[in-house]
């Protein structure tokens, strides 16, 4: 079956991170790209493994830069961990690796944070650029106790403006280092538990829905997992000879996300 053309999906889903911006800059024309879907009256939606924000913190960005997107458009790692602890484990008492806006959204969801790994019911893992010592070493006596352990993304690395900074990735390496245990759930893509979450909020079948992200092992593995059309951009992480080495080839290779219309 040959592939479907940019614009006969009912649905789009972009990351946000070297897809629409590289930090505080917008990729050029993304935002013509976007009005222009709108127009159109495709279902947009905005998905970001990076849990240090919360959704309404990114729905304020994208509309710093002129986008239109209700908060409820917008869909990263913590509210989508915060939504399946709420599901599966209510009330559980957490030991988190976290930063603050995590630390809130689980309060809010009802679940008590406690300081030690002696008392927790689960331990979750996120991105936490205050991570030290004592947290490992906490982290490590719950793990060993045979708590459930939980990480909101796998990336090892985020990128930033000079480069890149250890990501939750790297916390969970240490983790499964000290404690002889893997991570039993890892909610950010290309998780299936971020995938279900996303599809049944844009409620459309997988092949009528196009998810573009610069990742191969994030993005564009999830997408193809589930069957949707995957768009790989090179304006992030990724160039195209890397993409040519990837032994799973997204639909579509694109210089940059605006070229989904044609805008220039
Ligand atoms: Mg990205």
């Amino acid at each position: 079956m040959s592939s479907p053309p940019l614009l006969d999906y009912a649905g789009y889903v972009f990351d946000l991170d070297g897809t629409l911006y590289l930090g505080p800059n917008l990729i050029p024309d993304v935002d013509l790209m976007l009005a222009e879907l709108r127009r159109m009256g495709k279902k947009i939606r905005f998905l970001s493994n990076k849990p240090l924000q919360s959704r309404r913190d990114y729905a304020k960005k994208l509309r710093g830069f002129g986008v239109q997107v209700d908060d409820d458009e917008v869909m990263n790692s913590t509210t989508v961990a915060v939504r399946y602890l709420k599901e599966h484990y209510p009330g559980a008492k957490l030991f988190v690796c976290g930063e603050g806006p995590l630390i809130s959204e689980l309060v809010e969801g009802g679940f008590p944070i406690v300081n030690n790994g002696e008392e927790c019911d689960l331990l979750l893992l996120s991105f936490d650029r205050n991570f030290h010592y004592m947290k490992l070493y906490e982290s490590m006596i719950a793990a060993r106790r045979g708590v459930p352990i939980i990480a909101t993304n796998p990336d090892n690395t985020c990128p930033v403006d000079n480069g890149v900074i250890p990501d939750c990735g790297a916390n969970m390496a240490a983790l499964e280092a000290c404690s002889g245990r893997k991570v039993d759930i890892v909610i950010g893509k290309p998780s299936d538990i971020m995938l279900k979450v996303i599809l049944e909020d844009i409620g459309e079948p997988a092949d009528r829905v196009l998810l573009t992200g610069d990742r191969l092992e994030t993005d564009m593995r999830m997408g193809r997992l589930a069957g949707m059309g995957t768009a790989l951009v090179l304006t992030g992480v990724t160039n195209l000879e890397q993409a040519m080495s990837w032994p799973e080839k997204p639909t579509y290779i694109l210089e940059s996300a605006a070229e989904i219309v044609a805008v220039r």
